[in-house]
This record gives C-alpha cells, sequence and structure tokens, in this order.
C-alpha cells in the first residue's frame, strides 16, 4: 500500500464523506483516538529499533510527562487500574483501612482498595461540578471518628475533566491526616487556579490512564504521578516483580547480574513502541484540548437554554478538559425512559454511553460492604440523567450539528 495513502486513512474517522440522510448505520461513539502519521511513524521507528520494550522510551516518555505536569517523578504502567494497584500498595494500604472514593467514577478507583485488602467507603458528589463533596467528606470522617475510627485515603476523581475543589481536599488532609490520592483519567490539560500543573501540588499521588478514549493514548497505559521519591520507587520497584539492583538496599552483590526482591511485585511495565505512541501524542495535548474545548462549547451553546437538559457546570477557578461531556436530560421529569431513549437516538445514528453506574451499587459492593440504592442520592439522581454524548478532537461541526440535531429529535418524538 503506498504510505500516503496508509497514513490518510488511519488519520480520521470517516463521518465526513458519509452522507447522513442517507446513512441510519453511521454511529457516532462518545470517545475515540485520534491517530494520525507522524504518531505511526513514531511506534514503526521503535519497532525496528534493538528494545521494543525495556529500552529508553519509557524513560523519554516519564520526563515528558513530568515536565507537562510539574512532577518531579512519573512512573509508566501497564494501564491506568495498574497505576492505581501500586498507588495503594506504595502508600502502605492494608486490611481494614478505610479509603474513600465518590460512586460517580470508573470501577478501578474503588476496587484499587480491594486490591490491597482494604475497605471501600465512599462520599456523595457535589451536585453543580460532579466530583466528590468535601463537605460531605468531612461528615463522614466525623462519623468514623465517633467510632474512633480514622480514614486512611481518598480517591478523589476529576470526573469528566473537572478538577475537584481540591483547597477544600487539601484543608481536609491537614486537619484529619489522611493520604490524597487524584484519579487524574479524565483531566489532562485541565487547570485549577490557573494551573494546569495543580495535580502533584495537591495528590501525594496522581493516576493517569492511556486508554484509547483518554486525552492521549498508548492503546493500554498509564503513569504514576508523584512529587515524592520514596512512592516513585516503589512503584518502580513494585512494577517489575519487586526487583531491585539498588546497592543502598541489597544485602549482598554477587556481580553486575545480581538482583534481589524484598517485596513481591507484578509484571506491570508498559512497551517502548507504546511509549513511543505517547510522547507524540504527548506532543498534541494542547491542540486536543483545544478541540474538545471547542466541542463543549458548541454543545453548551446548542444545549443551553432549553430547560430540558443540564449541561456541565465549570467552576470559576477551573479551566475543565472535556475527557467527557456529561448532558443531563430530564428524563425523570418528562416522563422519558432511558433506555427507550437510548434505542431510538441509536436508531437515529448516535450512540451514548453512561457515565458512571454509582459503584455503591454494583453486586459486589452491595453483597460485601452492604451499600444500598438511596445511601448516595445525588449520584444515583445523576446515573438516572446523565449521558456521554461524543466529544474527541476529529468531530467537526458538521457532525456536532448532526449529533444535537438528533437528541433534541429524538427527545422530541418521545413526547
Ligand atoms: C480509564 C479510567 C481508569 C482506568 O484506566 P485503564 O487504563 O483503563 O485501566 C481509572 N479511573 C478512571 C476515572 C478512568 O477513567
Amino acid at each position: 500500500m503506498n504510505k500516503n495513502n496508509f497514513f490518510k486513512q488511519t488519520e480520521t474517522p470517516k463521518s465526513k464523506n458519509i452522507d447522513k440522510s442517507q446513512n441510519s448505520q453511521l454511529k457516532y461513539y462518545y470517545g475515540r483516538q485520534c491517530i494520525s502519521g507522524d504518531d505511526i511513524q513514531a511506534v514503526t521507528e521503535v519497532l525496528k529499533s534493538d528494545l521494543i520494550t525495556q529500552g529508553p522510551k519509557a524513560k523519554e516518555f516519564e520526563n515528558e510527562l513530568s515536565k507537562f505536569f510539574g512532577a518531579k517523578f512519573a512512573a509508566t504502567v501497564a494501564n491506568g487500574t495498574a497505576g492505581l494497584h501500586l498507588i495503594g500498595l506504595a502508600l502502605g494500604w492494608k486490611q481494614d483501612d478505610i479509603i474513600i472514593t465518590s460512586p460517580i467514577t470508573f470501577l478501578a478507583s474503588a476496587n484499587c482498595a480491594i486490591y490491597a485488602g482494604a475497605k471501600v467507603d465512599f462520599v456523595d458528589i457535589d451536585e453543580k461540578t460532579y466530583t466528590i463533596d468535601p463537605n460531605k467528606l468531612e461528615d463522614k470522617i466525623k462519623s468514623y471518628s465517633s467510632k474512633n475510627k480514622k480514614i486512611k485515603a481518598v480517591v478523589a476523581v476529576d470526573y469528566a475533566g473537572h478538577p475537584c475543589d481540591w483547597k477544600s481536599l487539601n484543608e481536609l488532609k491537614n486537619k484529619y491526616d489522611f493520604q490524597l490520592i487524584n484519579d487524574f483519567c479524565h483531566a489532562l490539560g485541565a487547570e485549577y487556579e490557573n494551573d494546569i500543573k495543580y495535580a502533584v501540588k495537591y495528590a501525594d499521588a496522581v493516576n493517569l490512564s492511556f486508554h484509547p478514549v483518554k486525552h492521549i493514548t498508548t492503546g493500554e497505559g498509564g503513569a504514576v504521578l508523584t512529587n515524592n521519591e520514596l512512592i516513585d520507587r516503589k512503584i518502580k520497584t513494585l512494577r517489575t516483580h519487586g526487583m531491585t539492583k539498588d546497592e543502598s538496599i541489597l544485602e549482598k552483590n554477587d556481580g553486575p547480574w545480581y538482583y534481589e526482591m524484598h517485596e513481591v511485585g507484578f509484571n506491570y511495565r508498559i512497551t517502548d513502541f507504546q511509549c513511543a505512541l505517547g510522547i507524540s501524542q504527548l506532543k498534541k495535548l494542547n491542540k486536543f484540548l483545544e478541540q474538545r474545548r471547542t466541542i463543549a462549547n458548541f454543545y453548551n451553546n446548542y444545549f443551553k437554554d432549553d430547560e430540558r437538559f443540564i449541561t456541565p457546570f465549570v467552576a470559576s477557578n477551573v479551566k475543565h478538559a472535556y475527557h467527557l461531556y456529561p448532558l443531563q436530560i430530564k428524563f425523570d421529569e418528562l416522563k422519558i425512559d432511558k433506555k427507550e431513549f437510548y434505542f431510538r437516538l441509536k436508531e437515529n445514528g448516535v450512540v451514548f454511553q453512561v457515565h458512571y453506574i454509582p459503584v455503591h451499587l454494583q453486586p459486589f459492593y452491595k453483597k460485601n460492604f452492604g451499600f444500598k440504592e438511596g445511601d448516595f442520592p445525588i449520584s444515583e439522581k445523576f446515573y438516572q440523567r446523565e449521558l456521554s454524548i461524543p466529544i474527541y478532537p476529529s468531530l467537526n461541526e458538521e457532525d456536532l450539528t448532526f449529533i444535537s440535531n438528533a437528541i433534541v429529535t429524538t427527545l422530541n418524538e418521545m413526547k
């Protein structure tokens, strides 16, 4: 195949060339990667080199991530879930520790506590920002105190790309002494108090994912950012079986081949060709962010004056990164069935996803921790109303008009 054609074909999803009036098959999903010729070239170069894993690219990607996000240390890992797993271990979570997150997140934000043998509890989201509510967190901490218990850590999620109320979370951390983790998978490039490097300033450890729906991708992949050298060192040892060659730790040294294992780890490494993709993608993050914000602006303008919708709020000290565009429809008040709306909208060419099914309502968490419907009412109501509509850089104005019209037309049809 001609090289140029190959690059062209992989450049963008082919929505532009399709006549939408005739194509009921056409589906827009909520997210997808944006890969172009330079990305493919970067990966190909590594594939032709001697080391396709454990070569120089992981370190190079770590350096670039450190620079971009203002972190002293960065550790690449196999995926975001592996990153959360290692964060819990590096922070010393153990049996009976209490780890808090919010119900509106991906399973992994809670599961990482389970991996460490710890207990999960939840705190409801703020109605406006959809992130963990610091007032309710303090109530939760006080209610544990009254039983002579302390929480170990909070995994706070910058949901959809809107930073949490980090100042309040930090005040609580100083007042009650717990660890603070930023599950930052949605928020690459978000700004808090005009600062794109805010994440490591407030959290002990920051978790990133490079899954194809996220801002930048390596296929599967992730990274942990921190300003704490001990946490970084621990994560880098645990991601590769717990092996160490660190002279200050070795009990003896038989020679250059020699290593020791002091605690059990995993193989949670990422390949060099994936890191090459990550380096290439990171260079385009600012452009991707601009495109995502343009798309969000379009939707905001389209839906904001229609009473049936609630568009995402943005706090005045925040710049949203829009991993997701969480649109709420007042299905309850409109007496419209969300499931039926899903199928009808799909017929009209648009597929939405829902972020998220409240984690406390998963059978595992209900069964093992006794959570039930009604425990976190704001999250539950949000789940009833939320749909994540398509947002990724290659959508153009024609696409956005089609998507928005499809949503309104479908709603109108169901009245
Ligand atoms: C994507 C995501 C993860 C998990 O990342 P993977 O790379 O898919 O393992 C964890 N938390 C949140 C909030 C995410 O969005």
